[in-house]
């Protein structure tokens, strides 16, 4: 089949090469002429574990090309898939979908042919019904075009796997021909087993923010159980290991820490929030309002813990930070915890000297004053406190002992309870968590 894929970043990029790379030829489509431009040349301008392979041969085997041109675009798809970013708007809770309206708007009038707008942004319910009906304003009369609503669940770091083999498919449909023609699209993952749901689109498009409310729930679930565990000498991680062999809670997303961030979760249960409100049932999602609080403290008590740990003010005193990134295995910085983290200490005053194996370029465009050092013992060098605040692997092979070679204070607090503590210690190091107990 001949797809497009318009808006090719951490989503679009992954879901255009890995669509290629099942068969179909593919047209990826983004206003950014950089992006295209290193895409075109097989090179990944982000970082994401594997996919740099598959772009590479797709883009050699001439399946995958890529363009600026929506008349190109037009010309070429049966099927349109929609990747745009949907962010949080400046001035709302709600998601801004203004990008997703500037393809619609730019696409339907130059449609000719017959196919399938198909959505996969992350978007609020009634999305599809609303553009349906500018698309069938817009698109040239005569010319049979639908829209299906087809909502992604890729985890950065595993985007490629992902894509290959979700753990499920969702298909928002209008059409039994818009069903066939995804199932289509799919076929080698329905052939694998991958589960397809079809549905109507505005179940569809819930799915998406129903999910990511519910990893959001269980993650500030355990990160409470964790404020509440440092007020009784509890130890959360022994807590979530405990609940987690109950089948029905699983142990999975119960990890206490720093909290979640990125591009995803944070803007998606606001913007579901925002949305619910407008359909007049806020009520009945506004405990996710408390999920979003209890992330934020996240963020505040590991600055109040980093800030008695360095004696009382971080004023003078150097500080290493081990992560920028808002989860480990990508380069992604927006609405980063650590990032975030690392702000509020300079800003109190804090000479910050902060490491990350992929995220440096990305967090020194936002934050170019802090001091961006590529070697984790360099970074580490003459620190009265080392900020463990993203749970890289390559963090967790540290060499307590070596470490302490060069740092002043042999300090550090592991916001994401992924170091261990034990070894630490044992190396003569104050190790402090998030929700467990500081031996004396
Ligand atoms: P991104 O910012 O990395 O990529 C969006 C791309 O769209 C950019 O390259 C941008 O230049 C392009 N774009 C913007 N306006 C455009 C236009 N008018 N025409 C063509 N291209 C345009 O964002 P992302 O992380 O890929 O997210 C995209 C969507 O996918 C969002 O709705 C997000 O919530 C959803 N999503 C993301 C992930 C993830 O892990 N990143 C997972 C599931 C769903």
């Amino acid at each position: 089949m001949r797809l497009t894929v318009i808006g090719t970043g951490y989503l679009g990029a992954v879901h255009a090469a890995c669509m290629a790379d099942i068969g179909h030829e593919v047209l990826g489509v983004d206003i950014d002429s950089a992006k295209i431009a290193a895409l075109g040349e097989g090179r990944v301008p982000f970082f994401e574990p594997g996919l740099q392979d598959v772009l590479g041969r797709t883009v050699a085997s001439g399946r995958l090309r890529f363009t600026t041109s929506l008349d190109e675009a037009a010309d070429f798809g049966d099927v349109h898939f929609v990747c745009v970013s949907t962010p949080q708007r400046p001035d709302s809770p709600a998601a801004d979908l203004g990008a997703v309206d500037a393809v619609i708007d730019g696409l339907a009038p130059r449609l000719r042919r017959r196919c399938l707008i198909v959505g996969k942004s992350t978007v609020p319910a009634g999305t599809t019904a609303r553009l349906t009906a500018r698309v069938q304003e817009l698109a040239p009369e005569g010319t049979d075009v639908e829209v299906a609503w087809n909502p992604e669940f890729l985890r950065e770091g595993f985007a490629v796997q992902d894509t290959l083999r979700p753990d499920r498919l969702v298909a928002g449909i209008q059409s039994r021909r818009a069903d066939e023609t995804l199932r289509e699209v799919y076929a080698p993952m329905l052939r694998a087993g991958v589960p397809y749901i079809s549905t109507d689109p505005a179940t569809a498009e819930l799915v998406k923010v129903a999910a990511n409310s519910f990893l959001a729930t269980k993650i500030s679930f355990i990160n409470a159980m964790a404020e509440v565990c440092d007020a009784t000498g509890g130890d959360v991680t022994t807590l979530a290991e405990a609940l987690g062999h109950d089948t029905r809670i699983g142990r999975r997303f119960l990890s206490a820490g720093l909290g979640f961030g990125g591009g995803c979760l944070p803007k998606d249960i606001r913007a579901f929030t925002a949305r619910a409100d407008e359909l007049g049932v806020g009520s009945a999602v506004s405990f996710l309002r408390e999920i979003d609080e209890i992330n934020a403290r996240q963020r505040r008590r590991t600055v109040d813990i980093a800030r008695d740990m360095a004696g009382g003010g971080f004023d003078g005193r150097r500080i290493a930070v081990l992560g920028a990134t808002f989860k480990p295995d990508s380069d992604d910085i927006r609405d980063s915890p650590a990032l975030a983290v690392a702000a509020a200490i300079h800003r109190e005053g804090a000479d910050v000297r902060l490491h990350d194996p992929e995220g440096m370029d990305n967090a020194r465009a936002v934050l170019p004053l802090l001091d961006y050092v590529p070697d984790v013992a360099k970074a580490c060098e003459g620190a009265d406190l080392v900020l463990h605040l993203t749970e890289w692997t390559e963090y967790r092979r540290i060499d307590p002992a070596a470490l302490a070679a060069v740092t002043r204070a042999r300090k550090i607090l592991d916001a994401r309870n992924a170091l261990d503590a034990a070894l630490w210690r044992s190396a003569g190091w104050t190790l402090r968590a998030l929700g467990r107990p500081t031996p004396p």
